[in-house]
């Protein structure tokens, strides 16, 4: 199957009740850990890139990676998604440079200005294909205690979702239920709202998406400690939670934090066990293989494995 875009990828999971992983890259190592992962469990993928990756390996570069590594793997459905794209320049790069999706995050503007930003952005991809993701709600964790009124003011409301989804034609949506990016998601126990997800699910049918769903695996956080690391008590989604989401309507989960610490986790163990090597492939090499195991479970966990 060709790179497509992620709307032929999440409408299948939308109506087949699973999720599919959009995992971000910086370079070569992790887009093959990606595909050898979709290969061996029979997974589509979204591979994610951000304004800050086109930056550090060039748009042009990791767009020709994913496309030449999808030639090799005909079989999984792909799409190249822009994630957190921040400006109309910003999709319009990706656009030029190959994506089949995008992601406009105008979430911090007041309501209005985050709708009219996103139907600009619609009816710049629609007309060649392209899907387009949205947020709505502040992504940052919601402790337990606090008000109804500051959790309205923070989390998506389920009405608005609504009206916004019908006047801006996108094609799945990122509702803000308590999640948080980066690897120190919440002080206490992990509690997302999925009474706020199920009516957003169902006022507005479309594929919904979970950003800052990294599970920090207990694993690779525990390797990554072991061998000189500090991750101050990172805490992420743990996998019954997200299990639950999908249930209520998740179908694409972000995720990056896992890799990155999977990866420097093994590239940390190789350093300090293997103190006089100095070929980068000795010690990347087992770091990548690493991840393909981490994205695997992953894969497991929200359903998309043996899709395709
Ligand atoms: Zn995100």
């Amino acid at each position: 199957m060709p790179v497509v875009s992620a709307k032929e990828i999440l409408d299948d999971a939308n109506k087949n009740i699973y999720a599919v992983g959009a995992f971000n890259i910086n370079n070569m190592e992790f887009l093959q850990a990606i595909f050898r992962a979709a290969d061996a469990e029979k997974s589509p993928i979204i591979i994610a890139i951000s304004e800050g990756a086109m930056k550090y390996a060039g748009a042009d570069m990791l767009v020709s990676m994913t496309r030449t590594m999808s030639n090799n793997f005909p079989r999984i459905p792909v799409a190249i998604h822009l994630d957190h794209g921040s400006s109309l320049n910003a999709v319009m790069a990706a656009i030029k440079a190959g994506f089949t999706s995008v992601m406009i995050d105008a979430s911090h503007f007041q309501y209005e200005e985050n709708l009219k930003m996103t139907k600009q952005v619609v009816s710049l991809c629609h007309p060649i294909g392209i899907s387009v993701e949205a947020e709505l709600g502040r992504l940052q964790g919601v402790e337990d205690n606090i008000s109804v009124a500051e959790r309205d003011a923070v989390l998506v409301n389920p009405e608005e979702a609504r009206d916004f989804v019908a006047s801006s034609g996108i094609d799945f949506l990122a509702p803000a239920i308590g999640t948080s990016h980066g690897a120190f998601k919440f002080k206490g126990e992990p509690k997302l709202d999925f009474d706020r997800l199920k009516k957003v699910k169902k006022y507005t049918g479309i594929p919904l998406v979970l950003h800052g769903a990294s599970s920090v695996p207990e694993a690779s956080s525990k390797k990554f400690e072991e061998f000189g690391g500090n991750l101050k008590g990172a805490k992420g989604v743990p996998f019954d939670v997200l299990k639950d989401a999908v249930k209520f309507g998740i179908n694409k989960v972000n995720t990056d934090t896992d890799l990155r610490i999977s990866f420097l986790a093994r590239v940390r163990e190789s350093i300090y066990t293997d103190a006089s090597q100095i070929d980068p492939r000795k010690i990347f090499g087992p770091a990548r293989d690493y991840v393909v195991d981490v994205i695997r479970e992953r894969m497991k966990v929200l359903g998309s494995s043996g899709r395709c």
